[in-house]
């Protein structure tokens, strides 16, 4: 999962990606609205969480502007302590979901994997495609019932291919949602860590498809 965050507050930005890359997402910071509204059209997040008091006006209109303009990710917003007036505006504006600060960084994971979940299509917190089971609350996959043991890395590519399920998902787009911006994969690394994982599961768990990438085999069933 890779995350765009938007707080102009740096300690907490910095406190709440940390915690958040603890757990293996991907989170960018963005200081201010400008700087988000940039990163948004140019690069490929699966969440925004973004704080409503920016340097360079509310939140609440920037969202706006991205909603305008088509963008249809989750969002998660970030506001001050019982202000009911901020969380409708937030919710007119496109938000999905909000928290209030103070919060508990823990709480955010949980929203925001319910928000990336549900964006995928799925109801149900526990999401199952063959033998394979991710239990998004816990952010645990099991293999044939028994708990796979998996990198940071390989539990992105993994999560991002069960969420889409049965989609093929592209080297490309594997790249852009699983890997840092700076770290760049070659087509190489992602074959790597595939071949790792079949052998983690099973050699049939993530299937190729000549061209155009990769799929899990199978549709998500209901637990
Ligand atoms: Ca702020």
């Amino acid at each position: 999962m890779k995350v765009l965050l938007v707080e102009d507050d740096h300690p907490l930005a910095e406190a709440l990606a940390e915690a958040l890359r603890n757990v293996g997402v991907l989170v960018e910071i963005a200081p201010d609205g400008k700087t988000a509204d940039f990163q948004v059209s140019v690069e490929c997040y699966d969440a925004i969480i973004l704080d409503l008091g920016l340097p360079d006006g509310n939140g609440v209109q920037w969202l706006s502007g991205w909603r305008a303009r088509g963008m249809d990710l989750p969002v998660l917003i970030l506001t001050a302590r019982e202000r009911w007036s901020d969380k409708a505006a937030g919710f007119s504006a496109g938000a999905d979901d909000y928290v209030t600060k103070p919060f508990e960084t823990a709480e955010v994971l949980l929203r925001l994997r319910a928000l990336v979940r549900r964006s995928h299509g799925h109801a149900h917190p526990v999401i199952t495609v063959g033998d394979l089971t991710l239990d998004t609350h816990t952010g645990r996959f099991t293999y044939l019932g028994m708990p796979v043991s998996l990198s940071a890395q390989e539990f992105r590519l993994l999560s991002y291919l069960i969420h889409a399920a049965p989609r093929i998902v592209s080297r490309t787009e594997l790249s852009e949602h699983v890997y840092d911006q700076d770290q760049e994969p070659d087509s190489n690394v992602i074959d790597v860590q595939i071949s790792r994982l079949r052998k983690k599961l099973d050699s049939d768990s993530i299937r190729t498809v000549r061209g155009q990438g990769y799929c899990l085999p199978g549709h998500p069933t209901a637990p």
